[in-house]
């Protein structure tokens, strides 16, 4: 088997070394990169070759290239790299890099062209003060050879290993053999209907029930799919921790069940939970795992892709042994495994790793996206950006000189914003043009002096750089996909103002990451009615939808209504003798434990008091704000086997979703409210929005995502086939058949 890669991609394999630096270095934009070229080509003199094509062999690999040029006259060849600042503090393993690269240009060029010797030079370019300045030395062809062998034979090991490796893995999986004697019910139809997507190359929204086995129903077919679709990647990704622990356990099966199966699995978490030192930076006079990270880099990489498995512990493990940073190895190795498992925004964030990495590599990724409701909200999270004025100002008040001038044009448009103002919140049509164009000019400045002064500024003026980057992005790429809004607030007797670009539709910013993965499977409890999410998520029109039959019987689940209840916001005193009422009732009939979820802490507090004193004897638990990881795993350690009591919870929070207490631990669960999102400016301009473009603005800005959370709270009771339970949903309007639509098509409801 021949291999054919660029020169930039061989060097940045194979001849990096030193320590991860990762201090700030405000790099050019791509548009400066490309200007700066040009300019030092356009010095150069009349004889001089730019852009030449050079191309070389070695056994069993070609190495092509375009080399950015030579003057003939000096016979020197240049390689030119454009940067800012000082350039003593262009990073060590930068510069080994550039060398790295002219020289295997050289070899190329003198073989091309049959040169004994060459004069090498990399050539930076400084985009801000247009200076050069040139490192340049002369280099026999011999020694340009060797070199150039060196790094062909290091890619080639490598490559040949990897080769092998997906051979094995494609044998493998073909014989791939499912861990269970049989599958589950609806786990068949679930299975045959992802392997179908993958073979087809076709986005599926799938709907399927807890206790299914959705974790491994998903990701068996679609390993299988990889030989014939000659799949490079799958991504599993998840919105929360657990369900990355749920993935790693059917991998875990999987690979238990099948022996020696070769198949490299890497968990890739955040920094922050990774990192060893948190209080350090990541470069080499701070953080010892950073120095030499380089240098170690390939024995540890090389031992993680041995090891195959490679959970959080094992990349810690590794890194350990080796004396890396853990993080950034298990980044390197995202490039390496087969299957990784990670949070949604490694795909679907501005800067993805996993996205750019697959358009980098050319790479058919196929994309299991668990928990998939919760996609919206992440995704509109991950699209909208916010700059806050008191933080502004006291930022600016302790700003360095220089950038006096630019903050103040700043402020002084931010002002302008708001001083007409009549509503404290209001929604602008377009974004301030003048206003980005001042913090554009601000971002510029502020690159600027931290191209000159990149240590010991506070951390307030960093994060509002990136900040105002991210607000400038997201301006550019301004729709309706997005509102512009204005908070204002009184601070000290003086009228400030918080700004928002909110997306509300993440749809054109996902469509192009679905677009580039060959396929794509989203499986949640609760994926109905499947045209919003396909209308939000970015989907085809032509998205397969699959309703998962489920497994559990109705007789499983007693559903009642309550036809003359009304918690409307008018109407919650009221409701509040008859809540706690039904709920004693249904507690002293069958006495267990329960979950009653609110709309609202408010909500959830007076209901609490009101059961508190009519019906003292009821053990009762309590949600309570900001509750931290440890604190909810305590209260959700009082469902016990043996316990009875009643948990008040608030829908949508964190016991609203993703908690499994089976049997006895919970055997029902009080709803109150539609779960509805407030009736407030931002959600009006939803409506209107989704009105605008999909011509259901109630539906989708209020009723879909209220009666999601509501079923993701009722899926909290049965969990298995053997449980047995009651949802009681606490409110007149669930009676109507406009809302029982859009319940699942397995209950069975009494009113
Ligand atoms: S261990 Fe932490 S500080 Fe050190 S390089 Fe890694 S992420 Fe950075």
């Amino acid at each position: 088997m021949s291999y054919r890669i660029g020169v930039r991609a061989l060097c940045e394999f194979t001849a990096r070394e030193g320590d991860l630096d990762l201090r700030f270095t405000p790099a050019p934009t791509a548009e400066e990169g490309q200007a700066g070229h040009r300019t030092v080509i356009a010095r150069r003199g009349p004889d001089y070759l730019s852009e030449i094509t050079v191309a070389g062999d070695y056994p069993g690999l070609r190495v092509v290239g375009r080399a950015d040029g030579y003057d003939p006259d000096f016979k020197l060849l240049e390689e030119i790299k454009t940067h800012r600042g000082d350039v003593s503090r262009i990073p060590h393993n930068h510069q080994v890099l550039h060398w790295a690269q002219v020289k295997v240009y050289g070899w190329l060029l003198c073989q091309q062209w049959g040169m004994d010797e060459i004069d090498l030079a990399v050539v930076y370019f400084n985009v801000v003060t247009q200076q050069e300045t040139v490192f340049r030395e002369r280099f026999g062809a011999e020694s340009l050879r060797e070199f150039f062998q060196l790094q062909c034979q290091r890619f080639i090991a490598w490559a040949e290993q990897e080769t092998l490796h997906r051979q094995r893995r494609d044998q493998d999986l073909e014989a791939l053999s499912f861990p269970y004697p049989s599958f589950r019910h609806g786990q068949r139809q679930l299975a045959e209907a992802v392997y179908r997507a993958a073979r087809d190359g076709e986005q599926l929204l799938a709907q399927a029930t807890t206790g299914i086995g959705k974790t491994l129903g998903t990701l068996f077919p679609q390993l299988k799919a990889f030989p014939a679709q000659q799949l490079d990647r799958l991504f599993f990704l998840c919105a929360k921790t657990p369900g990355r622990h749920l993935a790693l356990e059917a991998l875990q099966a999987l690979h238990q069940h099948n022996p020696g199966l070769n198949l490299r699995v890497l968990e890739h978490v955040a920094r922050d939970k990774a990192c060893e030192y948190p209080e350090r930076a990541c470069h080499g006079d701070s953080c010892p795992l950073a120095k030499g990270f380089y240098d170690r880099l390939p024995a540890a990489r090389l031992a993680a892709l041995q090891a195959g498995w490679l959970d959080q512990a094992q990349v810690r493990a590794i890194a350990r042994e080796h004396q890396i940073c853990p993080y950034y190895l298990s980044q390197e190795l995202c490039r390496w495994s087969d299957v990784v498992v990670c949070d949604y925004n490694y795909y679907f964030d501005l800067g993805a790793l996993l996205y750019s990495l697959t358009l980098i590599n050319d790479w058919r990724v196929t994309l299991l996206v668990d928990e998939a409701h919760n996609l919206i909200d992440r995704a509109r999270g991950m699209y909208s950006a916010e700059l806050d004025q008191a933080r502004f100002n006291s930022l600016r008040r302790s700003a360095p000189a220089r950038l006096k001038g630019p903050l103040d044009r700043v402020a002084r448009h931010w002002n302008q914003l708001h001083q007409d103002q009549q509503a404290d919140y209001q929604i602008y049509p377009q974004v301030a043009d003048l206003f980005v164009a001042s913090l554009n000019k601000a971002v510029s400045a502020l690159t600027d002096h931290l191209t000159d002064q990149p240590t010991g500024n506070d951390a307030a003026l960093l994060q509002f750089y990136l900040d105002a980057m991210l607000f400038c992005r997201l301006a550019e790429a301004y729709g309706p996909h997005s509102l512009f809004d204005i908070t204002r607030y009184q601070d000290r007797q003086q009228a400030l103002s918080t700004l928002c670009l909110r997306n509300v539709i993440p749809a054109p910013f996902l469509a192009e990451r679905f677009r580039l993965a060959h396929s794509s499977t989203l499986f949640s409890a609760t994926l109905n009615p499947a045209p919003y999410y396909r209308d939000l998520l970015g989907l085809h029109q032509d998205c397969q939808a699959l309703e998962v039959e489920s497994p559990f019987r109705p007789e499983q689940l007693d559903v009642r209504i309550t036809s003359k209840l009304s918690t409307r916001y008018p109407d919650r005193t009221d409701s509040l003798g008859p809540i706690s009422a039904l709920i004693a009732q249904q507690f002293h009939q069958r006495p267990g434990n329960y979950l009653a979820f609110f709309s609202s802490y408010d909500y959830l507090q007076q209901a609490l008091a009101h059961l508190r004193r009519h019906y003292p004897q009821i053990p009762l638990w309590e949600q309570s704000r900001q509750m931290n990881e440890s604190q909810r795993q305590s209260f959700l350690e009082r469902f016990t086997s043996e316990s009875q009591g009643v948990g008040f919870a608030v829908l949508g929070g964190a016991f609203g979703e993703g908690i499994d207490l089976p049997g006895p631990r919970l055997i029902g669960a009080f709803i109150a409210t539609l779960g509805l999102p407030q009736v407030n400016p931002v959600n009006e301009e939803i409506r209107q929005r989704m009105e605008d473009q999909f011509g259901n603005g109630y539906d989708y800005a209020y009723l879909y995502p209220g009666l999601q959370k509501v079923v993701q709270a009722a899926g909290r009771v049965i969990r298995t086939t053997e449980d047995q339970g009651v949802v009681w949903l606490l409110d007149q309007r669930f009676a109507e058949r406009r809302i029982r639509r859009w319940l699942p098509s397995w209950w069975q409801i009494r009113i």
